[in-house]
């Protein structure tokens, strides 16, 4: 897929912004367009995957759980593998590379549940760059840990004080220090969500993961996969994965939401399933509205899934059908976590654990040739504790499922 010169996918994306804005995320954009095709650009942000975060990653075949479930073949790309645990990395290394080649020097970035924050800090470091991340006060009280990660590779962590006291009023705190000091900060953003160029140039660099899957899967099998399943929050992992075989017509590609408690409002993030289009962080696309149409609360047991909207493209491949979007429960997705746990000894993030009770959902009714690719967008370590709470609290037991 590609944008026009505004920045759209169909009548998604765009740039909703104030004024000042514009001016400097049209350099931005410009910025990109020179450099996202220099060899030497490309070959720096190859040698940092390589080097710092450990590409290419692998993809393994779930012999047990296939074995288990009868039917397709189920794969996961194993993003969870990646410096820091999970997909984040590729596009912090991508876009500080791009800041660095600017002439910037200081990163201003904003986070939620801390893993964009925390991958943030970790480039910074890298490269030796100030850096700034924005945080709902609400959220720094929750994500302690995340706090104190990214200050010990030390960011500067900014705890938003005003309105609700979380994600939106950090990215309104991002956004004005970034429009005050345009010169010399660079704003990082996490998903493939924003004004453009971002929802763009954040798919370019995650689809790394996709270009790496299909040359595994050729080698393994022989074909393309028949299904690739992502969880979306923003949708950067999915996009990631799902740009490579956009015009592959014969490779199905799945989008799973949060259902979170249930469809009711206020429990769940499904905003391609049951939102409608609208404009929120200076883009158009699917999203979830109170009744006064802002941003709906919303919920999630991954913290990385709740968002009340989602990347632009997402919404275009929707309205085309060359996706499909579907939602998996908490329950669901728990279900899945201590699934792959027990029988692969791998366990994975919530947030991968929807995309993953997809597959188990749909695997049992496909023939046993098919192949199913699940991208693993992260690893379970960080969700370790809550998992224990829940299950000390009796809200879930361990279950045996071998
Ligand atoms: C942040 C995160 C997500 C959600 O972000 P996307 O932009 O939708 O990919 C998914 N999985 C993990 C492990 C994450 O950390």
């Amino acid at each position: 897929m590609t944008t026009d010169s505004k920045g759209f996918f169909g009548e998604y994306g765009g740039q909703f912004v104030p004024e000042q804005l514009k001016p400097i995320l049209d350099n931005l954009a410009a910025e990109y367009e020179k450099y996202k095709e220099d060899p030497e650009f490309i070959a720096e942000y190859n040698y940092y995957v390589k080097h710092f975060s450990g590409r290419e990653t692998p993809v393994y075949f779930c012999a047990n759980l296939t074995r288990k479930l009868g039917g397709a073949k189920i794969y996961l790309k194993r993003e969870d593998l990646n410096h820091l645990g999970a997909h984040k990395v590729n596009n912090t290394i991508g876009q500080i590379l791009l800041a660095k080649r600017m002439g910037k020097t200081r990163i201003i970035a904003e986070t939620g549940a801390g893993q964009h924050g925390v991958a943030t800090a970790a480039t910074a470091a890298l490269m030796g760059m100030e850096c700034t991340v924005y945080m709902g006060a609400v959220d720094v009280e929750r994500q302690k840990l995340n706090v104190f990660r990214m200050q010990m590779m030390g960011a500067k962590v900014v705890s938003a004080q005003s309105g609700q006291r979380t994600l939106k009023e950090a990215v309104d705190e991002a956004l004005d220090a970034w429009i005050s000091d345009p010169e010399n900060s660079f704003y990082l953003l996490g998903s493939a969500v924003g004004p453009h160029p971002y929802p763009a140039m954040v798919r370019d660099f995650q689809s790394i993961v996709g270009r790496e899957t299909r040359a595994q899967i050729m080698e393994m099998e022989g074909k393309l996969p028949d299904c690739c399943i992502a969880c979306v929050g923003g949708g950067s992992n999915a996009i990631g994965m799902f740009t490579e075989f956009i015009g592959d017509e014969s490779v199905k590609l799945v989008g799973v939401e949060p259902a979170g408690r249930g469809l009711a409002y206020g429990d769940h993030a499904a905003s391609l399933c049951l939102g409608e289009p609208g404009v929120m962080h200076g883009f158009n696309s699917y999203m979830l509205k109170d009744d006064k149409g802002e941003p709906a609360e919303v919920y999630s047991i991954s913290a990385g899934l709740d968002y009340p909207s989602v990347g632009p493209e997402h919404a275009h491949l929707k309205d085309l059908g060359r996706a499909e979007y579907v939602y998996a429960s908490d329950r669901e997705a728990v279900d899945s976590f201590f699934m792959l746990s027990q029988m692969e000894g791998i366990i994975p993030a919530l947030e991968s654990s929807h995309a993953l009770a997809h597959a188990i959902r749909i695997a049992p009714d496909m023939p046993e040739d098919a192949v199913i690719v699940v991208n693993l967008s992260g690893r379970g370590d960080k969700d370790v504790a809550q998992i224990e709470e829940m299950v000390s609290q009796g809200r879930f037991a361990i279950p045996d499922m071998k």
